[in-house]
């Protein structure tokens, strides 16, 4: 590993789903650092062994895969380290910049009650800061960081700029309790030094930690990363994003079979910009992501954008692709799979369905023609076309058909005549058309579909429907 190469991490705690803002945390973190090259790490933050769980771990993983956010060697899990943040609070006692403090919960809480009536600061004061060893006595200790009491702390924030924290509204906090356990704040920095973090990126709502995470660089004499906080999401109303706003669990974008390509590109300005570019490919977000363009405002959940940007995508998604990705959502959702003989007329389909749909449901329905099979049972809005009149008149139309050449030129000739001769517009034969030859009302145009499904598959179903 080269001194300059650039490696990110996404550090989420196991504890749920992996919500929308996570998956934006990690894509950012993954373009920053596949954009130069760099190493994309996974960490998972399994400290609170209460609320983690396995299972949330495998959603996240799954979560991210989906993304196509593939990450850098093992991953880390921060609980099996604790050893070692163990072993750093030590260094940090030998280093002089952390104490053994032997304060019981109860004095800490008297102090605390005390100082609240004296209508100041709450913050602990240990007294055993500066002790004698010579006095300490034979009991169990928390180890404490001696952090100044005077002046300021200074972040250097890409996002928020430089924010200031006065020192003195930090306690000296504990970095491993009195039963050997590490502290969480001990614990990320410790593993961002190890791990080799050069950049972290991630949710402003741990602007607050930051300062005292940098006291631990300080302490241990480690090189700060640079920090990069970023505003949450918010709901369309402005508000703090919540599951009345709608999906808030990426597991949720992939059930309704949005476009991975689709949502990474969302997500990618979601809160960040370049120029006018709104939409690109992956490869193109990996050249152009930098932390310059991130804002300092939340960014807002737009579903109609997602939607556009996720129907541009799957227009651009060259045919295999976009195949392959619809065969993995049927699997995640449980639905059939794919016949060989559905995948064969599928993919010659795709051109005609493929700039109409958002998500893989709607491409699936668009479709619906080259995937049903004989007899065509035609849903309730367009089974309405299929009047006596319209039968006769496809009755009519099948020996035509029979004779054609199979183009849509040839094809356009034969229905404009035919809807001349019952002195109707193509409109409106195109209905009991649609009917026939897919059951529904909406469908790719109809020579489309005859071209797709092909000569012999047509006849038969304008027969049946004529039947
Ligand atoms: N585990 C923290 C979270 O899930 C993230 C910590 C970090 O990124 O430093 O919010």
């Amino acid at each position: 590993m080269s001194a300059a190469q650039v490696v990110t991490r996404f550090a989420p705690s196991p504890t749920g789903y992996l919500h929308i803002g996570g998956g934006r945390t990690a894509l950012f973190n993954w373009l920053y650092a596949r954009g130069r090259g760099g190493k994309f790490l996974l960490r998972i933050e399994d400290t609170d062994r209460e609320r983690s769980t396995p299972e949330a771990t495998a959603a996240i993983l799954k979560g991210l895969t989906w993304l196509g956010l593939d990450w850098d060697g093992e991953v880390v899990s921060q609980f099996d380290r604790k050893d070692r943040h163990a072993e750093v609070a030590h260094q940090m006692l030998a280093r002089g910049t952390a104490y053994k403090c032997f304060s019981t919960p109860e004095e800490i809480a008297a102090f605390r009650a005390e100082a609240e009536a004296r209508g100041s600061y709450a913050v602990f004061q240990s007294p055993w800061r500066d002790a004698d060893p010579a006095t300490f006595p034979d009991a169990p200790f928390a180890i404490r960081m001696k952090a100044p009491r005077e002046g300021e702390t200074l972040i250097r924030d890409e996002v928020q700029g430089i924010v200031t924290i006065k020192n003195e509204t930090l306690d000296d906090m504990i970095v491993l309790r009195s039963d050997g356990t590490p502290t969480y704040m001990l614990a990320v920095v410790v593993d961002d030094h190890d791990m080799g973090v050069t950049h972290v990126i991630r949710g402003d709502d741990h602007l607050n930690n930051a300062a005292r995470q940098q006291m631990v660089y300080d302490a241990m004499g480690w090189a700060v990363p640079v920090w990069a906080h970023i505003p949450l999401i918010h709901g369309p109303d402005g508000k703090k994003l919540s599951k009345r706003h709608g999906a808030t669990g990426v597991e949720e974008y992939q059930a309704m079979g949005y476009p991975a390509a689709g949502m990474r590109n969302y997500l990618t300005r979601l809160g960040w910009a370049h120029g006018d570019a709104e939409i690109f490919s992956t490869d193109e977000a990996k050249k152009m992501f930098n932390l310059e363009g991130i804002g300092r405002a939340p960014a807002r959940l737009d579903f109609k954008k997602l939607e556009n940007t996720c129907g541009h995508h799957m227009s651009m998604m060259p045919d295999a692709a976009l195949l392959h990705e619809l065969e993995r959502f049927l699997t995640a959702a449980g639905r059939p799979t794919l016949t060989g003989a559905q995948r064969d007329l599928l993919s010659r389909a795709l051109y005609c369905v493929k700039d109409r749909a958002k998500t893989f449901p709607e491409l699936i329905e668009k479709a619906h023609f080259a995937l049903t099979s004989r007899p065509i049972v035609a849903d309730d809005a367009s089974a309405k076309a299929l009047d006596a009149v319209s039968r006769g008149i496809l009755k009519s139309l099948t020996p035509r058909l029979q004779n054609a050449s199979w183009t849509k030129d040839a094809l356009e000739a034969i229905l404009t005549d035919v809807a001349a001769e019952h002195g109707m517009g193509f409109g409106k034969l195109a209905q009991p058309l649609r009917a026939a030859l897919a059951g529904r009302s909406a469908t790719p145009s109809v020579y489309d579909m005859m071209l797709v499904i092909g000569q012999d598959e047509t006849i038969a179903r304008l027969e049946d429907a004529a039947a």
